[in-house]
């Protein structure tokens, strides 16, 4: 479970998120949503520490994050991240991409770490190009690579941050099965996207942000069909 107590982020004299008190619970999967500019991805980026704060608290399962001498490295070996560009390791196989941090944080064997990423790129339908470089993969499959290597780790929670938005229209959709398969098994997920149809479809929540604000949140089915805040609803119409 994640608690946000009042969060607030600055870049310089900019109010990038202002505080913001919410909680995302466990085996949930909410959408983030609103505006470029809005604050979504320095949100998402707090909760595992790619950004710090300079107010208020964060809490996964119990632990202040942001606290003085935690564990940022455990903190992100229990959390998956995800982004718009997929940044595997180039000189690296598919399958290699997805055994490089079990073995290098001792979690596994060599043997064992290939075994289950030959077991996650199978997940994501990939286990016939185990053996083949980034460079050979299309977005779509490089994103999905992307999500095998997140989930060797065994992460409690996966963080999405627009990871369809940089691909080809035809590779959104495989993409989004693998999230939806995901979300399915009680995966704990914040996504920031922009695909409504799967924030409709697989959100359990949604968030809508603007100028660093959580204007809106509650179920898709109330926030698409009856939206209440003006900048939720000129958000919506936009994209109708
Ligand atoms: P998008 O939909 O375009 O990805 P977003 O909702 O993810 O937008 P953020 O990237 O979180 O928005 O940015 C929120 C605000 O903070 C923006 O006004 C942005 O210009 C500003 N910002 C983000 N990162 C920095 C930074 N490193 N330094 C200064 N300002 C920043
Ligand atoms: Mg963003």
């Amino acid at each position: 479970m994640i608690v946000l107590d009042n969060v607030n982020k600055y870049y310089g004299d900019y109010h990038a998120l202002v505080g913001i008190t919410e909680r995302v619970e466990k085996n949930e999967v909410l959408v983030v949503c609103g505006p470029s500019g809005s604050g979504k991805s320095t949100l998402i980026r707090t909760l595992n520490r790619l950004e710090d704060i300079d107010g208020g608290h964060i809490a996964i399962d119990g632990r202040d994050i942001h606290a003085k001498g935690f564990d940022v490295n455990a903190l992100r070996a229990g959390i998956g991240f995800v982004f718009q560009q997929f940044n595997l390791f180039p000189h690296l196989t598919a399958l290699e991409n997805c055994m490089l941090a079990p073995v290098q944080l001792k979690r596994a064997s060599k043997a064992e770490a290939s075994e289950q990423a030959m077991a996650l790129l199978d997940q994501v339908g990939l286990a016939h190009k185990a053996d083949a470089y980034p460079d050979a993969l299309s977005g779509g499959q490089q994103q999905r690579v992307a999500i095998a290597r997140a989930l060797a780790m065994r992460p409690s929670i996966m963080l999405f941050d627009e990871p369809t938005s940089a691909l080809d229209p035809e590779m959104v959709g495989e993409v989004l099965q693998v999230m939806r398969s995901l979300a399915k098994q009680g995966m704990t997920m914040v996504c920031v996207t922009h695909e409504m149809g799967f924030a409709r479809d697989v959100a359990d929540r949604i968030w809508f942000m603007a100028e660093g604000k959580i204007l809106e949140k509650g179920a898709p089915g109330d926030f698409f069909a009856n939206p209440q805040h003006p900048r939720a609803i000129q958000f919506l119409a936009d994209r109708n």
